[in-house]
This record gives structure tokens, C-alpha cells and sequence, in this order.
């Protein structure tokens, strides 16, 4: 029989199961980063072995040397220059000569193989580092740690390749990634990512559909049973990883391929109509952008504006805090990029998942840390340095600007004194400052909800940052994978605190939207519109799915699905009426291609 040794050999398909966080369909090699299993075994060298390892240690240096040159030259081609400076302090510390020295030290006097002197070395360093109360010196450590990984991976012949360094298209296998981990994969050909760690709203799932990147998350130790250059099959929508899948399911996987991009074409259509419900009603659609390179994605998905822009993104992967300057510049080209579309800027966000190499301190608890708001107006220098490019970028453009993590009034009242202060200070400067920016707040803990009708007399518009209002009302970690099928979006007290935010916002005349990863989910999206919501902001590659939904509704209809499930008891019942409602809908949609 034709091909019967090649079954023989041939490893079964084993599906391993996680939450679809970004929609796609792919295969490919499997590239394994997994930056905690170095594994450092301590050896006595006998006196014959040790040039050896004096060389090997030479060549691992000199082979990160290039590593990171070549890492600068590439980062810098294809971001901004400030993006690829990180790299000139990894290389100033690769190059200094201490960490050297002393790891020769280890092996030609206490006879240390290679890997354990250079542990060594570095672990006395960064506990060194840990304890200096100097934050600049302390951020070092993460260099430091950078430099660890990539002298270790060279001197155990791990190739370990770093995110900003990838040839060929390949789907990136973690443990877990960071925000700064993905902001790396900008035009880097990675067809997906998995990781054994982190829940749908995890940064790291938002800027995998910011980057259209499929991806599956909190899948059970992926990364422990998949190595690098195993064939996988990912599939972001259903949530599964398929090593070594078969030829049927690559056929069905090339096929499910092909008819997303008709899909996609399909869709574009939509960008020039308006999105509004056939019986007339005009809905803002936004997109939610972390970078400036997105821009351009976020037109030809056919946005009305940017609905959320988190700043904080340009705070990340910085040895220092950004100039004024720095921020200028990028705040500039986002708004001259989407003129004569409205952008509207949030105040940094750092903090809980998203730490600043400048940031000292562990908290037990970063996300009802020191975080968004609250690090902004205990640092008002860093917050007034960030208003005044804010301010200076925006003078002729249409923008507006919101703070994040708000709980209480004080913090508005507080944040906008710094403001005017700020646009005093510009003016008398002579510096170009917008004659009024309209100023709004970010809802996403319960207790600015429940104050939302005080919050509204202090603000221009309401951003419901669903994200953070699910975990802060349910107590459930977003990132965290074991408590995620807890993380229910549909839960009656998330509608409440909705519905109580937005009739609060009308009553007050102001408008009110939704920025959190709610708003683009199309059947979420329905009952939303139904409560009131007057602009939805999501990552710009679901707008036209979104759209071509709201367009085959009536506003009678989305109103009606919101009565029916505000009466349900459970988000289980909820999701269900929600999820019949939507198949009539998409069928209606099908039926009339008009809206498509
Ligand atoms: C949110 O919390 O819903 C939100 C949009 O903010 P972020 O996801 O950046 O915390
Ligand atoms: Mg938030």
C-alpha cells in the first residue's frame, strides 16, 4: 500500500483548547519563546577545559553584539528612531566591560563552566541594581535582564530569536507575552500567537486584533508541549491549537482562509456608508488605536474617528520617561493622519499590565495600584509634560481628550486645573493651544457608575471602558486565565451599571460611548445601541462587521432586545436571548444585501 510507512511515522493530530481572542485561521512553524526555562547547571572544569569556555563565552558576546545591532538597524527602518534607542543601552551595557571581566574571572579562578559564572554575575548585578534607590539605575534591570536572556540563549546554542528579529512567517508560542512583547511584532511575519497565560481582554489579545494577528490564549501549558519548528494550526475564533494537524484540517483551514478574505472584501465595501439602522439612526463607530502606524488600517476600515487612542503605549519599551517633544511629534501625525476625522486622546494608562521600565515599586496588587489617574496626579510634572504635547499637537485639529480610571469627582476637578494651568502656561508662552478642548472621563470602576450623574456635570462626554468595568464590578482578574469563563460581559450588574451610566449621561445632555472590548463584538454591539449608547470605538478590523450588522436593524429592534434581557436573571440566560436575536438578524442582513 502507497504511503503505509509514512502513516506509521506520520504524529496523530492532538488539539489543545484556549480562548479565541483575536479571529483567524492559519498553520505554520511554531516558534517557542520561552524566556523563564533557562536551566543553569553549576560544573567544576578541569584546568584543560577552561579556555574553551573562556572562548565561548568571548563568542556569545560577540555573537549578541551583532544580535543587537542588527536588531537597532531593523527597529529603526521600521518604526521611528525612538522605537530601536532601547537597543543603544543594551549594547552600552553588553560593552561594559564589568560584566565581562567578571564572568571571566569566575571561570579562569573558581573554574565555573560558562553559563553559571555569567549567572552568576548578572544575578549579583541585579540585585545590586534592585537596591539602589535611584529609579533610572533601577530600570537598568530590565536591561539587564535582556542582555541575561540573549548572551544565555547564544552560549546554550538556544537561538532563541527575539520578537523584533523574526526571517521567516512563523506563530509565536509563550508562555506569555507582554505589552511590550507584542508592541515588538509590529511588522514582524508572525501569523499568530498562543500563550498558556492571559484572558480576552488582556493587552496582549487587544493588540493581536489591533495587528489582525489570530491568537489564542490561556490554553493549558501550549507552550510546554509544542516546540519550535513543529507544524500548528491556530484557530482564534473557535480557540484551539492543532500540533501536527492533518491534511483534512489544513484543507479546511486553506479554505476557511480563502473565504475570510472574500469576506473582507466584501466588507470594505461598507467603509464610505454611514453606520445607521434602517430606520435612520446614526451610531458613531470609532477605532481603537495604541500606535500611529495603525492609521492607515483604521481608514480603510472606514472609522468615523479614533475613539481611544492609549497614549501609555508610547510609554512602554523607554528607558526614560518620553520628552515632551517625543510626544509632540506623534500626536501631531495622529491627528494630521485622521484630519478631518476627530481623535480622542486618553491620558496615560500605565500601570496594572502595562509597566514603564521607569516604573519602581512591585505592587501585590498593580491593578488597584498606583495606576492611569492616579500616578498622573501624584506625578504632575510627568502628567503636565504629556498635556502640553497633547495641547501643543492639537491646536488646529479636532481632538479631544479623557482620563482613565477615574473614582471619584476630585480626580476630574483636579486633572482639570492641571489642564488650565497647562494652557495658561502655553499661552503665555506664545505656544499654539486649541481655543477649548472638550474634555471627557473614562467609566470603568463601579463607583464612577454609580456617581456617573455627578461625573456628568464636570465633563463634556462619558467613554464606557467596559474592560476594567467587569473586572473592578465582578472581582475578576482580566488576565487571569483561571478565573476567565467568570469574566462574563452579560452579567446583569455589568447592564445595570451600563444602562445606569448612559441614562445618567442623557439626563445630563452629554453623550456617552463605549471604548472596552464589548463594543466590538457585533451581537454586543446590538444591545448596546439598544440601551442608548451613542458611539461604539473598537479595533479597527471588526468596524465593517459592525456595522453591516447595526445596518440591517431597526432601533426599534436593538431596543427591544435591550428590554427583553434586562429582565433575565443570569448572563447565561442573557447571552442566550442575545445570541437568538443575532442569528434573525444576521439572516435578515443576509437576505438583504443592501446593508452589506
Ligand atoms: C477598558 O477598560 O475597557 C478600556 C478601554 O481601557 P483599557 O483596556 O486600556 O484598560
Ligand atoms: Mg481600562
Amino acid at each position: 500500500m502507497d504511503g503505509g510507512d509514512d502513516s506509521l511515522t506520520r504524529k496523530l493530530p492532538v488539539t489543545i483548547r484556549g480562548i479565541g481572542v483575536s479571529r483567524g485561521t492559519v498553520y505554520g512553524q511554531a516558534l517557542v519563546i520561552d524566556k523563564q526555562s533557562v536551566v543553569i547547571e553549576p560544573q567544576l572544569l578541569s584546568d584543560e577545559r577552561i579556555p574553551a569556555e573562556v572562548t565561548k563565552l568571548h563568542e556569545a558576546f560577540e555573537s549578541s553584539r551583532k544580535q543587537i545591532i542588527a536588531l537597532r538597524r531593523r527597529v529603526s527602518d521600521m518604526l521611528q528612531e525612538t522605537h530601536a534607542q532601547i537597543y543603544d543601552s543594551h549594547l552600552a551595557m553588553l560593552e561594559d566591560e564589568s560584566i565581562y571581566t567578571k564572568t571571566i574571572e569566575r571561570i579562569e579562578k573558581d573554574k565555573f563552566n560558562a553559563e553559571y559564572a555569567f549567572d552568576r554575575t548578572v544575578k549579583e548585578l541585579a540585585t545590586m541594581f534592585a537596591e539602589i534607590d535611584d529609579p533610572y539605575i533601577r530600570a537598568r534591570g530590565a536591561d539587564l535582564d535582556d542582555i541575561y536572556h540573549r548572551v544565555m540563549g547564544n552560549l546554550q546554542n538556544l537561538h532563541h530569536e527575539s520578537l523584533t528579529n523574526i526571517n521567516s512567517p512563523v506563530i509565536i508560542v509563550a508562555r506569555d507575552l507582554t505589552p511590550s512583547d507584542t508592541a515588538n511584532m509590529i511588522g514582524q511575519p508572525i501569523l499568530a500567537f498562543v500563550t498558556d497565560k492571559g484572558g480576552p481582554t488582556s493587552h496582549t489579545a487587544i493588540m493581536a486584533k489591533a495587528l489582525e494577528i489570530p491568537a489564542v490564549v490561556s490554553t493549558n501549558n501550549v507552550s510546554k508541549k509544542v516546540e519550535t519548528g513543529d507544524q500548528i494550526l491556530v484557530d482564534g475564533k473557535q480557540g484551539f491549537v492543532v500540533l501536527n494537524p492533518d491534511e483534512a484540517m489544513l484543507a479546511d483551514c486553506r479554505e476557511q482562509i480563502q473565504k475570510r478574505k472574500q469576506q473582507e472584501a466584501e466588507r470594505l465595501r461598507l467603509r464610505d456608508l454611514p453606520a445607521e439602522t434602517r430606520d435612520g439612526f446614526r451610531i458613531e463607530l470609532a477605532a481603537n488605536i495604541e500606535f500611529r502606524e495603525e492609521i492607515p488600517h483604521v481608514k480603510t476600515h472606514g472609522a468615523d474617528g479614533v475613539g481611544l487612542f492609549r497614549t501609555e503605549f508610547q510609554y512602554l519599551n523607554k528607558e526614560k520617561l518620553p520628552s515632551e517633544e517625543e510626544l509632540f511629534e506623534v500626536y501631531r501625525q495622529v491627528v494630521t493622519e485622521m484630519a478631518p476625522k476627530s481623535v480622542i486622546f486618553r491620558t496615560m494608562d500605565l500601570g496594572g499590565d502595562k509597566l514603564a521600565s521607569f516604573m519602581t515599586g512591585q505592587e501585590m496588587n498593580p491593578y488597584m495600584g498606583l495606576r492611569a489617574i492616579r500616578l498622573c496626579l501624584k506625578h504632575p510634572e510627568m502628567f503636565r509634560t504629556q498635556l502640553r504635547a497633547l495641547l501643543r499637537a492639537t491646536a488646529d485639529h479636532k481632538a479631544r481628550l479623557m482620563f482613565p480610571m477615574v473614582t471619584r469627582v476630585e480626580e476630574i476637578r483636579e486633572a482639570r486645573k492641571i489642564l488650565a494651568a497647562t494652557v495658561r502656561e502655553l499661552r503665555s508662552e506664545n505656544k499654539p493651544v486649541a481655543r477649548s478642548i472638550r474634555v471627557g472621563t473614562m467609566i470603568e470602576i463601579p463607583s464612577a457608575a454609580l456617581t456617573a450623574d455627578i461625573l456628568a456635570r464636570e465633563v463634556d462626554f462619558f467613554s464606557i471602558g467596559t474592560n476594567d468595568l467587569i473586572q473592578y464590578t465582578l472581582a475578576v482578574d482580566r488576565g487571569n486565565q483561571k478565573v476567565a469563563s467568570l469574566y462574563d460581559p452579560l452579567h446583569p450588574s455589568v447592564l445595570r451599571l451600563i444602562q445606569f451610566i448612559i441614562d445618567k449621561a442623557h439626563e445630563a445632555g452629554i453623550w456617552v460611548g463605549v471604548c472596552g472590548e464589548m463594543a466590538s463584538d457585533p451581537v454586543l454591539a446590538a444591545l448596546l445601541v439598544g440601551m442608548g449608547i451613542d458611539e461604539l470605538s473598537m479595533g479597527a478590523v471588526v468596524i465593517p462587521e459592525v456595522k453591516a450588522l447595526l445596518r440591517s436593524i431597526t432601533l426599534t429592534q436593538a431596543r427591544e432586545l435591550a428590554k427583553e434581557v434586562m429582565r433575565l436573571p443570569t448572563g447565561e440566560q442573557i447571552r442566550e436571548a442575545v445570541e437568538k436575536r443575532y442569528r434573525q438578524f444576521r439572516q435578515a442582513m443576509i437576505n438583504d444585501s443592501s446593508c452589506m
